[in-house]
C-alpha cells in the first residue's frame, strides 16, 4: 500500500512538475518575443526629499502582454533570471534610464534608480556595458543609482565589479535592506551610498507612533553616513515619522504610484 501511494504521489508530482516546466518554457519563449517586439514598458515611481520636493524616480519594468495585459515584475522576473534573459532585459532598462537622463531629464538634477539583478552583476560584460552607456550618452554618473538586493550569489567577482561601478561615480543602493540574512555583513563587505528601508519596516508605522526597529535602522544608516530611502510609504503618519527622523528620500503609494514615463515628465 505504502509503495503504491508513493508511486501515485510521484506520478502526481512529476505531472505537476512538468506542467510547471511547460509554463516556464512558454513564458521564456514569450519573454524572448517581448524583447524582440518591444513589449516592455518603463514605469517610473517618483521619489521625494524630506521637504516634498521631487528628487528622482525608481525605474520599474512592466510587460505589455498582448493577451494578458500589463504584467508586473512578480509575474516574470523569476523566469527571466532563471533563463538568463534578465541580462538583455536589464540592459534594456538601463538603456531607457540612460536615454531619459540624456534627453528629457538632462537639464534637471533628478536621479534615476535602476534595479540590477545579481545575474547581471555576474556577467563579465556588465561593467563594460555600463561604462560605454555612460560614455555614449555623456551621463553624469552620480545621477544614476543601481539598486541591488542581498543575495547568496554575491561572489568576490561581483563585489569587485560593484566597487568598480562606484569608482565610475555611480551610486549603489542596498534595496530591501534588512530583509535578508546578512544585511550587516553586506555593509561590511562593500561600500554603498544608500540603503532602502524595506516596506516591512515601514508598515508598522501605520498603527504605532514609534517603531524602535525602524528607528534603529535609520540611526545605523546615519551613523554610517549613508543616504536613507524609505519605500512603501502609504500614509501620512508614516511620512511624518520618517521626516521627523531625518529619512532623506520617501517613495510610496501615498506620495505617488509608479507611472508611465510621459506622466512623470508632466511633473517637471
Ligand atoms: P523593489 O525594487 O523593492 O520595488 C518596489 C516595489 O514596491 C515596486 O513593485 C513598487 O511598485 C512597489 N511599491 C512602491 N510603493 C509602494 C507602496 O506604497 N505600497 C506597496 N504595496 N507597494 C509599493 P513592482 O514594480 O511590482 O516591482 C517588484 C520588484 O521587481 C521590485 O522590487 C524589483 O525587485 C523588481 N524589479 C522591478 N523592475 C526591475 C528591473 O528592471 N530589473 C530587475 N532586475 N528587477 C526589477
Ligand atoms: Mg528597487
Ligand atoms: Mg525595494
Ligand atoms: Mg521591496
Amino acid at each position: 500500500k505504502a509503495r503504491s501511494d508513493t508511486r501515485h504521489f510521484l506520478a502526481f508530482y512529476n505531472s505537476e512538475l512538468s506542467e510547471w516546466q511547460r509554463e516556464q518554457n512558454q513564458l521564456e519563449r514569450e519573454l524572448r518575443e517581448a524583447l524582440a517586439d518591444g513589449h516592455f514598458r518603463l514605469y517610473l515611481q517618483p521619489q521625494f526629499d524630506g521637504r516634498g520636493q521631487l528628487r528622482g524616480a525608481e525605474a520599474l519594468i512592466r510587460w505589455q502582454h498582448p493577451q494578458r495585459g500589463l504584467l508586473t515584475p512578480g509575474d516574470f522576473i523569476g523566469v527571466a533570471e532563471r533563463s538568463g534573459l534578465i541580462r538583455p532585459i536589464g540592459y534594456w532598462v538601463l538603456e531607457q534610464a540612460a536615454d531619459l537622463l540624456h534627453g528629457p531629464l538632462q537639464d534637471t538634477c533628478l536621479m534615476l534608480s535602476v534595479n540590477v539583478s545579481v545575474h547581471q552583476l555576474r556577467d563579465d560584460d556588465f561593467l563594460g556595458h555600463v561604462t560605454s552607456l555612460i560614455r555614449e550618452r555623456q551621463l553624469a554618473p552620480e545621477r544614476l543609482v543601481l539598486e541591488i538586493v542581498e543575495s547568496l550569489l554575491v561572489t568576490p567577482g561581483v563585489t569587485s565589479r560593484l566597487q568598480a561601478l562606484r569608482r565610475l561615480g555611480i551610486n549603489l543602493s542596498l534595496d530591501d535592506f534588512g530583509t535578508g540574512y546578512s544585511s550587516l555583513r553586506y555593509l561590511q563587505e562593500f561600500q554603498v551610498d544608500e540603503i532602502k528601508l524595506d516596506k516591512v519596516f515601514i508598515d508598522p508605522l501605520q498603527h504605532q507612533d514609534d517603531v524602535p526597529l525602524a528607528r534603529s535602522i535609520i540611526a545605523l544608516g546615519k551613523a554610517l553616513g549613508l543616504r536613507l530611502v524609505a519605500e512603501g510609504v502609504e500614509s501620512a503618519p508614516q511620512r511624518q515619522f520618517l521626516q521627523k527622523h531625518g529619512v532623506d528620500i520617501l517613495q510610496g503609494y501615498y506620495l505617488a504610484r509608479p507611472e508611465p514615463v510621459p506622466s512623470f515628465l508632466d511633473r517637471l
